[in-house]
């Protein structure tokens, strides 16, 4: 029987899992199992994850979204930890990072694999560092060890920084901000200490076999990202993709699904250059971009420079997508600053597959525009991307329920609402009307918009959101 998705698929077996990742993306099951087959998609699923509703990464599937979660030595309770997984799963997130560097991880990432819906990924190099007591203390057997227990945990898929080489160190140091990642900053301190080869990469056949083994797939760490524009698609981050190239083909090899992680900060004209080049170097295994930030001047507002980054990055065939809060660079996010960066990229990714006319994507704007036409307001606010946000900002103004089936809302008011003019004139007579008023404006008690002109009354509603305490640790994605 075969042990990975990626084994069936090639055996011409269609798994429940694939089953399941067509029936949710209104594909057909074959096609499912090719595109797993042939490695252009990956299906996240550890055998040891009974709690996992299966889902498909890959450029011809609706693009994904991942938020990272995770503890510090500062918070680290298994309650909080949990709210942390609720909250990014109520927000939209596809896939979750536990990123976690302080007390309890077992029993935190034990908890979060029986309770997560969506595959979980982690960077098991942070764990082990922490268990070694400090970056110059690691080895590869405890490397291996610390891997396979997350693999036995049912961890879906696992950062692996196996691509960041000796030779490579060299090509950074004209760098404006040197290695900007967390996991490459360590490998990058052990090879200089020790004057030996990446020990990720020296032990990455016993990682293929334990993968095979519990199902778990590779994200391929891009140790050598750039930090900055002015670090942007130089010498040093191509020459680690290549390494990530040949570690793909390795991978399949052993029957373990493949994805590759890309940056970073780049300029816009180069964003498409960047996926392009990563299709070609790793045959088409799917990208999971974080990002990647257009601009580095705007700190507090890189949710919206990444979220640029990451619509274009989509378009041009990114499969999945790291979000960045407002809070990057900066801070540790707290709850708003997750709603805020999951809201941004949601929007990234779902443009991204309108923008590649992926079957059915634009249903969901059409519907919306519909209910914007009709004014049927509760339908706009369930279908609005974050339906409290959309309330809310509605209701600031407008709270009584009347107004819920208004022909007009504040922003323009009800005498230059453009939609009503342009119904009340293509139902014959309302613009008549409209300019034979004495004053040259509407009058209200005529219109078929008088019925819903009245002063406000009912009672504004509250959301009902998860409340997270301020302060509190989520990691943030450069943390990777
Ligand atoms: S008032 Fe303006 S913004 Fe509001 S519904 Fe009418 S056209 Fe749209």
């Amino acid at each position: 029987m075969a042990r990975t998705q990626i084994q069936a698929a090639r055996e011409g077996t269609v798994t429940d899992a694939m089953e399941r990742v067509a029936e949710r993306e209104n594909r057909d099951p074959e096609f499912v199992r090719e595109q797993v087959a042939d490695g252009q998609a990956v299906i996240p699923a550890n055998v040891n994850h009974e709690s996992l509703d299966p889902m498909i990464i890959g450029r011809e599937f609706a693009t994904k979204v991942n938020a990272n979660i995770g503890n510090s030595e500062e918070t680290s309770d298994l309650e909080t930890e949990l709210e942390k997984l609720h909250t990014a799963v109520h927000y939209g997130a596809d896939t979750v990072m536990d990123l976690g560097t302080g007390s309890d991880l077992d029993e935190i990432r034990e908890t979060h694999v029986e309770h997560s819906p969506v595959p979980l990924g982690t960077v098991p190099l942070y764990e082990a560092v922490k268990r070694a007591g400090g970056p110059e203390e690691l080895t590869k057997d405890l490397l291996l060890e610390v891997i396979e227990k997350q693999a036995e945990q049912g961890v879906d898929y696992m950062t692996i920084h196996a691509g960041i080489l000796a030779e490579h160190l060299p090509l950074t140091d004209g760098r404006k901000t040197g290695i900007v990642s967390r996991g490459g900053s360590i490998m990058a301190s052990w090879m200089e200490t020790h004057g030996e080869q990446n020990p990720l990469f020296q032990v990455y056949d016993e990682i293929c076999e334990i993968f095979a083994e519990h199902d778990v797939t590779f994200s391929l760490g891009d140790s050598l990202r750039p930090g900055c524009l002015a670090d942007a698609c130089d010498e040093a981050q191509y020459a680690e993709l290549d390494t990530l190239g040949e570690l793909t083909r390795r991978a399949w090899e052993y029957d373990v699904q493949v994805m590759v992680e890309g940056p970073g900060h780049v300029p816009m004209h180069k964003v498409a250059e960047n996926v392009e080049r990563q299709q070609e170097v790793c045959d088409g295994a799917p990208f999971y971009v974080l990002g990647p930030l257009v601009t580095d001047v705007a700190p507090g507002y890189d949710h919206i420079t990444s979220a640029i980054g990451a619509a274009m990055a989509a378009q041009a065939g990114a499969a999945m997508l790291c979000y960045v809060t407002p809070k990057e660079h900066l801070g540790l996010p707290d709850e708003e600053d997750v709603r805020d960066g999951l809201a941004a990229y949601r929007i990234a990714a779902h443009a991204g597959d309108v923008g590649n006319e992926r079957p059915g994507a634009r249903d969901w704007d059409d519907a919306l525009s519909e209910a914007r036409y009709e004014f049927d307001w509760r339908e706009q606010f369930d279908l609005a991307l974050d339906p409290d946000r959309a309330r809310e900002y509605h209701d600031q103004t407008l709270p009584g329920d009347n107004y819920k089936e208004a022909r007009f809302c504040s922003m323009c008011g009800v005498e230059f609402c453009s939609m009503r003019i342009d119904q009340d004139a293509r139902e014959g007579g309302e613009m008549e009307s409209l300019t034979s008023d004495e004053d040259g404006g509407t009058d209200l008690e005529a219109s078929p918009a008088a019925e819903v002109n009245r002063p406000p009354v009912g009672t504004h509603e509250s959301g009902d959101l998860p409340s997270v305490s301020d302060g509190e640790r989520v990691e943030q994605p450069g943390d990777d």
